[in-house]
């Protein structure tokens, strides 16, 4: 059994659950703020935002960004920080412009795959535009693995020197339409990013809706880093809706206790990452 510290994600807002499914989803700024923090003292040393306007729709708003970035940083110092560079906030670089902001890291999509209901679009040329805007800021990317091919992307343009050190990868699973939630599909990614990147790569998992726990668990008992969070999924079971981000930090923290791990502080989370110890 793994006794790394297991990194704790955060994905507080996201940009499609709104108040209706669950009133805990935070939209504002002020509210992604005091949610973060709770979820941070109840043990995770990353957070994944993305922000919103607010009637709950989607924004791409650099200014909205800085304007969480400063609130994180005065109320969870430490805290690493990632923005999304996902497809359902903007279109095109619209969808980067948050990067001049330097937040320790953001999330990189190297491949289309589907979604529920559409494309989701990642061509070359915006993958390599975002990747190299992720290079100049020294924003480090999280690679997002919706499909076995991400990974073996994300291999290439590290050998091209497109991503700056050895790529970090989320395997993501779940997606109506896209990765299902399949055991042996999992046990494969993790072989793959430890042939391609060295058996000691950190890597982490993110699971959709029902299956958030059951990724959560599985990337904890093999040594990998869980993220959790009300982008992923607004419940803690079927009947129940999550009150929090932080209640669903906390349930990870249990599995984390279930297979003797420690949680990662965000100092122990940075030198995993190899991030710069102080934000
Ligand atoms: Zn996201």
């Amino acid at each position: 059994m793994s006794q790394t510290p297991c990194i704790i994600c955060v994905a507080i807002t996201g940009s499609l659950p709104q108040k209706s499914d669950n009133p805990a989803v935070p939209i504002t700024v002020g509210e992604q703020v005091e949610s973060t923090h709770e979820a941070f003292e109840a043990g995770a040393a990353i957070v994944h935002a993305h922000v919103r306007n607010d009637d709950g729709t989607p924004s791409s708003d650099p200014e909205k960004f800085a304007r969480l970035k400063e609130g994180l940083e005065k109320h969870c110092p430490g805290m690493i920080i990632q923005f999304s560079t996902g497809g359902r906030s903007g279109a095109g670089q619209t969808r980067g412009g948050m990067l001049p902001l330097q937040p320790d890291m953001a999330s990189l999509s190297v491949g289309s795959n589907n979604f529920p209901t559409r494309v989701y679009e990642n061509p070359p040329d915006l993958v390599q535009w975002l990747a190299s805007e992720m290079v100049e800021h020294g924003v480090k990317p999280e690679i997002e693995a919706f499909d076995l091919s991400h990974i073996l992307q994300a291999k290439a343009m590290w050998e091209r020197g497109e991503i700056a050190e050895r790529p970090y990868v989320q395997f993501v699973m779940g997606v109506k339409n896209a990765m299902t939630v399949d055991r042996d599909v999992f046990e494969y990614y993790i072989h793959t990013v430890k042939r391609l990147f060295g058996a000691d790569v950190p890597w982490c998992a993110a699971g959709i809706g029902r299956e958030q726990i059951t990724l959560n668990d599985w990337a904890v008992s093999n040594g990998g880093h869980a993220r959790t969070g009300l982008e992923d999924n607004v419940r803690l079971n079927k009947t129940t809706l999550a009150p929090s981000n932080a209640a669903l930090v906390r349930r990870v923290a249990e599995i984390c206790d279930k297979y003797e791990r420690p949680v990662a502080s965000w100092q122990q989370a940075r030198q995993i990452l190899g991030l710069s110890p102080a934000a």
